[in-house]
């Protein structure tokens, strides 16, 4: 660019002349040159003056992005991942065989597509034995996309939901039902982790709870990622029938640990 003052002039009907200019880095262009006041005004070159438009819009989409996550932080407190499971990732999930390597690698793809995942709200479930890592993958999957990316991500087990619920029946309490529903509706992602973990028949409320979560993201065409250490078949026995509907609505992607636990051995 040369040294004379330049002000960006965007209307063509203003201008008054066109000449021939040189800029620095992107060589010849066609200067417009627009007489204000007396002063002529000498247009940018066009390629440096896109290169600061795509600049400011990447700047102001960040921004955006950084604003609504600080919005549910704030809004769920620190207890979006819980301490337990805050260090766990994808990248420390230790693949010890063909079935873990599978499983790692279907979590992985669905952190990695994620932006489709979020317009498509794909479901997905991770079903089997217990202490086969998949509370390590859930989590993971939820705090690699809290990190990485400009979505948010939740981490619950149900029992721990059904308790805050119980816990707003109590006249002191500040959060509502509406409230915590809210915040696990409101989230990119949600992990649900321990579906079904009583052997019992799962209660009422248990039943209108889950559905009223997982038909509030359906809703709002948002994924669900559910862990259960039941079968594919037992699974519309916990959750209800109308549940797996829903998380079965464009193509629910489902994990099998078919492989033995690891718990106790590991001391995980
Ligand atoms: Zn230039």
């Amino acid at each position: 660019m040369r040294s004379e003052k330049v002000t960006p002039i965007n209307q063509a009907s203003l201008c008054d002349r066109t000449q021939p200019a040189e800029c620095e880095k992107h060589g010849a262009f066609e200067q417009k040159v627009t007489m204000l006041m007396g002063k002529a005004l000498r247009s940018q070159c066009p390629e440096c003056a896109r290169i600061a438009k795509e600049e400011r819009e990447a700047r102001a989409e960040a921004e955006q992005a950084l604003n609504v996550r600080l919005a549910i932080s704030r809004k769920l407190g620190d207890s979006l991942i819980p301490k337990r499971f805050a260090d766990r990732s994808l990248a420390n999930y230790k693949a010890e065989h063909k079935g873990q390597a599978e499983a790692l690698r279907f979590c992985r793809h669905y952190v990695k597509t994620f932006d489709q995942i979020a317009e498509s709200g794909r479901c997905m479930v991770l079903l089997g034995k217990p202490g086969t890592g998949k509370t390590h993958l859930g989590a993971g999957m939820a705090n690699d996309l809290m990190r990485s990316t400009s979505h948010s991500a939740v981490y619950r087990t149900v029992g721990s939901i059904l308790q805050s619920i119980r816990a707003t029946y109590d006249r002191s309490s500040e959060a509502t039902e509406a409230s915590i529903l809210a915040s696990l509706i409101e989230p990119s992602l949600l992990v649900l982790d321990e579906v079904g973990v009583s052997k019992e028949q799962p209660s009422d409320f248990e039943l209108t709870t889950l559905f009223a979560i997982i038909n509030g993201r359906y809703e709002q065409v948002k994924p669900t990622v559910v862990i259960s250490n039941l079968g594919p078949e037992q699974l519309p026995v916990a959750m209800g029938e109308r549940c797996v509907d829903r998380l079965r609505e464009g193509g629910m992607i489902v994990v099998p640990f078919e492989w033995e636990s690891h718990r106790g051995k590991e001391g995980v």
